[in-house]
């Protein structure tokens, strides 16, 4: 089997030629996944921001679902491209999609890709299902803002401090802060270039990760007290879980984007290569994140369970009760291979 192949020159090309063939009054519509995280928000807007450098003065960016912009994210360069979906144009000269995996990342926005001209998409996924017209899809890629890059290098666009801070805050996200696997030398190399434009990677990394309020670190205490172990899951690998309510963000008066550092606090388990937090978004719908150590693909268990992902992190929206959607979460890791796999990218 062949290993995740990255965009061909030809696909380069394509790409860059589809932007320097814009009309000069053209409109660019870019767009990223629903509840956009550091690499869907910071590879859209530091692409925005190269594309203003270049002269296009027509565009928006937008993402599905809630218009809300997680608090850790609010002081990302850029957000003056932002308009709520609703206000989007229904077509566009171009239309740019970033990291998301598939269709049903993109909610209400998905029709803009058959409406728009040309058609996009930037990512990284090993799981991205091909749609759009025009892919620089890259499964070897540490964030989609490497993508991002690449494709302004190749536009000719210089980086500056607010793209940099854009494209940096999407490459911290995605590979937890230079820890996981596929933490390359280019991947280094890369963020030296950013830091360079003057970046001060302590007050960003402080801004984005490290501030929560108050009632936030309360509802760790109550998450991560109700924390399981099933050493015997994941065919004798363990499985750690625990789950977070609506009833729990109010008790607390918080936002669902508090929720999202509670699985490195739950992945850190050493007797589960597999960890899952399950987020409640309404009655019965959750927002499932799964980690894996290394020897488990949870992006298949997440396929198999109507999302997507990585091999080290994945996610989807479970149905029902928490006791079914984790039902569902050790059936599919039960139904698993337990022969050696091929590895792909490990990030977010
Ligand atoms: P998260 O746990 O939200 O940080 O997501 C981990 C990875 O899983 C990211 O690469 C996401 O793109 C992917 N992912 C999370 N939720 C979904 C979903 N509902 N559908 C498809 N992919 C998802
Ligand atoms: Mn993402
Ligand atoms: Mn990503």
């Amino acid at each position: 089997m062949d290993g995740p192949v990255g965009p061909t020159p030809d696909d380069w090309a394509t790409a860059v030629a589809a932007i320097q063939g814009l009309p000069a009054d053209g409109r660019v519509l870019l767009i990223c996944h629903v509840n956009p995280d550091g690499d869907a928000l910071g590879s859209m807007l530091g692409f925005g921001l190269g594309l203003c450098r270049l002269g296009v003065t027509r565009m928006q960016a937008t993402f599905p679902g809630r218009f809300e912009v997680p608090e850790p994210l609010r002081g990302m360069p850029g957000q003056e491209l932002l308009v709520p979906a609703e206000q989007a144009w229904p077509e566009a000269d171009l239309v740019v999609c970033f990291d998301a995996a598939s269709e049903s990342r993109l909610g209400e926005l998905l029709d803009r890709l058959d409406r728009s001209g040309t058609a996009l998409v930037l990512d990284h996924h090993a799981s991205n299902t091909r749609f759009g017209g025009i892919h620089l899809v890259d499964p070897t890629a540490a964030a989609t803002s490497v993508v991002a890059e690449g494709l302004l290098a190749r536009l000719g666009v210089p980086l500056d401090e607010r793209i940099a801070e854009c494209l940096y805050i999407a490459l911290t996200t995605d590979t937890g802060s230079f820890r996981f696997d596929m933490t390359t030398p280019a991947v280094h190399e890369l963020a030296a270039r950013l830091l360079s434009t003057g970046l001060r990677p302590g007050e960003i990394s402080r801004r984005v990760f490290d501030t929560r309020p108050f009632g936030a670190v309360r509802l760790y205490g109550d998450v991560l007290a109700r924390t399981r172990l099933e050493p015997a899951a994941a065919a004798g690998r363990g499985l750690v879980w625990t789950y977070a309510t609506l009833a729990d963000l109010e008790r607390h008066e918080q936002r669902p984007y508090v929720l999202e550092p509670l699985i490195d606090s739950v992945r850190c388990t050493a007797e589960a290569d597999v960890s899952c937090v399950v987020k409640q978004v309404a009655e019965r719908e959750w927002a499932v994140s799964m980690r894996s150590k290394g020897d488990t693909d949870v992006s298949r268990v997440a396929v198999a369970l109507g999302g997507g992902g990585h091999r080290s992190a994945a996610g989807f929206t479970g149905r029902g009760s928490v006791d079914d959607v984790v039902a569902a979460i050790r059936g599919e890791l039960d139904r698993l291979p337990t022969g050696v796999e091929i590895r792909g990218n490990s990030g977010a």
